[in-house]
């Protein structure tokens, strides 16, 4: 096993995203919940959370891509795997090889797979996708009566119709609701009750449980993190952050009231500070765009100073502190809180993108 040498760490608590699990998995009434686990499980590790969400009764897991499929399966990953991306021709048999569920994303793509396919080997798995008003990928509404022709007459293993709501995490959608009308209309169309039908995303599943119906696809929430604002402030249940993102204080000094410091010299010291250097920066995912966030040493905030370098970033503490301090970035330390929803509005984006930012460099450990 690899040491780590440098402190910096993503700790993952696993019993967090159990509870959250198990949270949907009573909001959601008996219906499946599909753990979304693309982009290394939202950046906490794909293999560790794919046996945290098996162990604890997943039975389909989901990915963005056939290379994340893959890497499951290379790792001994036996669960059913579907990807909710569109498949180029070249892996059709690779995913009737390994088992692996793809999404019909067109009337071309089933045309496509259905040339591609080898009969020689077991029944290629697909799930129709519907565009119901998202607009990305999926067969359109005036498509699905062809659709689900073209694949009656073909040898696919139709296992499965999802859709994709594009506005679930909002108040008062009325783009949900048509969403929602059109996909029971494409529902009322499917002879075969077997077939597995998924709609929600973690904000769905939240916010509209009547919505389940047999399977719902978690990401965000799995995680611990409220997929927007509004869904955060209307939680019907608690969500436990997994994630915490921590480090130790490598180096400390005096700066001279006037004396500046790091790359443009853009922070002057009001008065003599003390300055502790922390060995995370961009490289990391600590953008540059986080400098004057907060970050968390002995339970009092304290912020970060002068621009953040590619390897290690500067903060301003009020003593002297010992090198090996902890350093608290995201996460919790002596009762006060640093949430992931708090680096996103700093960085003007969504919460989503805060752990996928996380580089590779910084070890994710797991209690
Ligand atoms: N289903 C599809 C098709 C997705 O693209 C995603 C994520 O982007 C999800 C489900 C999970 O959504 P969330 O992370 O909001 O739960």
């Amino acid at each position: 096993m690899t040491e780590n040498y440098r402190p910096t760490k993503a700790v993952i608590d696993l019993g967090a995203i159990k509870k959250n699990l198990s949270a949907f998995q009573q909001r959601s009434g008996g219906a499946e919940v599909i753990a979304v686990v693309k982009a290394d499980a939202y950046g906490h590790g794909v293999l560790a959370v794919a046996k945290t969400a098996i162990e604890n009764g997943v039975r389909l897991l989901a990915v963005a891509t056939p290379d994340e499929a893959l890497y499951l399966r290379e790792q001994g990953v036996s669960t059913d795997l579907l990807i909710l991306g569109a498949t180029p021709p070249n892996f059709i048999q690779v995913a009737q090889r390994h088992n692996i569920i793809v999404t019909a994303v067109s009337l071309d793509w089933l045309a496509m797979a259905s040339v591609n396919v080898a009969p020689e080997l077991d029944t290629l798995k697909i799930h129709l996708k519907v565009d119901t008003g998202m607009r990305r990928i999926g067969v359109q509404l005036d498509e699905v009566d062809e659709a689900l022709e073209f694949i009656a007459d073909h040898e696919f293993g139709f296992e499965g119709v999802f859709t994709h709501f594009a506005t679930a995490d909002e108040a008062d959608s009325g783009l949900f609701l048509e969403q929602v009308r059109a996909m029971n209309s494409v529902i009322d169309k499917l002879a075969d009750p077997s077939i597995m039908v998924h709609v929600s995303n973690s904000a769905a599943a939240i916010m509209h449980p009547e919505m389940s119906f047999d399977a719902v696809r978690v990401g965000i929430s799995l995680y611990g993190i409220a997929p927007s604002p509004y869904v955060g402030k209307e939680m019907p249940f608690e969500l436990h952050p997994a994630l915490s993102l921590e480090t130790e204080i490598i180096h400390v000094k005096k700066v001279k009231a006037g004396q500046a410091l790091s790359y443009g010299a853009t922070y002057q010291a009001e008065q003599d500070e003390w300055i502790a250097t922390l060995p995370i920066g961009y490289a990391d995912g600590m953008l540059r765009g986080l400098q004057g966030q907060e970050v968390l040493v002995k339970g009092q905030r304290v912020p970060v100073v002068g621009r953040i370098c590619m390897d290690q970033c500067m903060i301003r503490i009020s003593e002297k502190l010992p090198i090996g301090e902890k350093v608290q970035l995201i996460g919790s330390q002596a009762g006060q809180r640093i949430f992931i929803d708090e680096w996103a509005r700093k960085l003007d984006t969504i919460p989503y993108e805060i752990p996928c930012i996380l580089t590779k460099r910084v070890p994710r450990v797991y209690s």
